[in-house]
């Protein structure tokens, strides 16, 4: 349905109409397509120091036009602010307002990037203060975009250069149509780990991965995503959905495994599957998630104790086994939710399986870096799939267009290429995260 509205008032005689009625018109967003350029015209590095000569030179090997300053009437396709040597508040200004005055050159589907350092308690307060600052200044330049531009940051932790894997890896991945739907949001690099493709178009080649609830929505987008993006699927889901797991797991090539993932020897009857019918297992994508929406005064203990049994405390007892099994460079990439981080009325016993789901990532991501692993979560915000069509239909349409600048639900297919990403070994440097993919909303399923 959404999908009706973007094309009318992207085309021909409706999009007139649309605009001579005032009413809000959502841009196509720019996705990934194979073969496509990066991005839609040249890019602006603007800022001095090391991260800015680094990032050019990372920007040049990918064959881009790269400036160092904006001016001219052509288009741009991305506008890179390297703030990280930002010692006081003053320090942003220039680089702020030379890029205020290039946001209107920047092309529908562009990208804004700022690389800066995360605050800290032991740094000066003016530095703490200045580094904070452009988190405020990031997020609220992408509630000034529009045609489908995007604005999101990545924050090198101390000693970490802007040409380490991660930081590379996620440069391409917030400026490729990979992450239409991601928007005012930061990745920290936090360590030089990490191993950049071979192919840009094939991160995962060679991989196994594991998709719970696969059958349909989310979960099927990402087993066709990872398979896209060269890996092995095996696709579970519970045995009433059998017929559609089936087909997603030939549509991508992969296995079906027929699962319930709250079985308590669920983590095992997958690493069994992967060993012997794929010979090993390098990714988990803990998807599986269901909603029993009640306000909590009339909550009952099915209702609550379900949702956490499928969203959270199942994926707590398959990662045991995974960590016991001692799996070299295992990825896990965990379903979150914005009504975990925002709350949501009426989802008291979803939201807290959902905040959990990031808390067990903040407290598995060491264990998981000792095994030359890592552990992620992806919290979707407004996502159009058969979850989200049960809520009332004024509801969902006011939903999307309290997007702020995107005004549009993201797509399945959105979600998954986040979850890609921090699948992908070149995200090795990126662990115990939450990414939100809500097109900067906190409205969420
Ligand atoms: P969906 O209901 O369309 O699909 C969920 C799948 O999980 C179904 O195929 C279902 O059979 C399977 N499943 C449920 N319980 C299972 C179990 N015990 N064992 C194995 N499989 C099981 O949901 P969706 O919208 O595609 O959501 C996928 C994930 O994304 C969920 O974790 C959800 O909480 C999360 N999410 C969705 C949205 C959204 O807007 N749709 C927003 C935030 C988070």
């Amino acid at each position: 349905m959404a999908d009706n509205y973007l094309k009318l008032v992207n085309s021909g005689f409706t999009k007139e109409l649309a605009k001579s009625l005032g009413l809000p018109r959502p841009s196509i967003l720019r996705r990934y397509r194979r073969g496509q350029p990066l991005v839609p015209g040249p890019v602006v590095v603007l800022g001095a120091g090391s991260a800015a000569h680094e990032l050019t030179e990372t920007l040049l090997g990918w064959g881009l036009d790269v400036r160092r300053h904006a001016g001219g009437s052509e288009k741009l396709g991305a506008l890179i602010l390297a703030l990280d040597a930002v010692e006081a508040p003053g320090d942003i200004s220039s680089i702020a307002l030379e890029t205020g005055a290039a946001l209107r050159s920047l092309a529908p589907g562009g990208r804004v990037v700022t690389i800066s350092r995360p605050a800290d308690a032991t740094d000066a307060p003016a530095r703490s203060a200045a580094r904070q600052g452009v988190t405020g200044l990031l997020r609220s330049l992408g509630r000034e975009l529009r045609g489908g531009a995007t604005a999101n940051g990545i924050l090198l932790a101390e000693g970490i250069r802007a040409d380490a894997p991660s930081a590379t890896a996620a440069l391409h991945f917030l400026l490729s149509g990979r992450s239409a739907y991601v928007d005012g949001q930061f990745l920290t690099i936090e360590s030089a780990r990490g191993e950049l493709p071979a192919d840009w178009d094939q991160p995962l080649s060679g991989k196994v991965a594991v998709v719970t609830g696969a059958a349909r929505g989310i979960g099927a987008a990402i087993a066709r995503t990872l398979h896209r993006d060269g890996a092995t699927i095996v696709a579970v889901d519970v045995p009433q959905a059998g017929d559609a797991l089936a087909k997603v797991a030939n549509e991508v090539e992969g296995t079906a495994l027929q699962l319930d993932v709250t079985r308590h020897d669920a983590g095992q009857i997958i690493l069994d599957h992967a060993r012997q019918r794929h010979g090993h297992l390098d990714i988990v994508i803990h998807n599986a998630g269901i909603t029993r929406d009640k306000l909590l005064a009339n909550m009952d203990a099915a209702r609550w104790d379900s949702v956490m049994a499928v969203n959270l405390e199942s994926q707590l007892r398959m990662n045991e086994a995974f960590l016991a099994a001692e799996l070299p460079g295992l990825r896990i990439v965990s379903l979150a939710s914005t009504s975990g981080i925002a709350g949501n009325r009426g989802q008291t016993n979803y939201a807290a399986s959902k905040a959990g789901v990031m808390g067990m990532v903040v407290a598995t991501a060491s264990a998981m870096a000792e095994r030359d692993g890592g552990i992620n979560a992806v919290a979707p915000g407004f996502i159009e799939t058969e979850m989200t069509a049960k809520i009332p239909v004024a509801t969902r349409t006011v939903g999307r267009m309290l997007m702020p600048s995107l005004m549009q639900g993201g797509q399945p297919l959105d979600v998954a290429e986040a979850i890609g990403f921090l699948a992908s070994d070149a995200a090795g440097g990126i662990n115990g995260q939450t990414l939100r993919v809500c097109g900067q909303s906190l409205v969420g399923a």
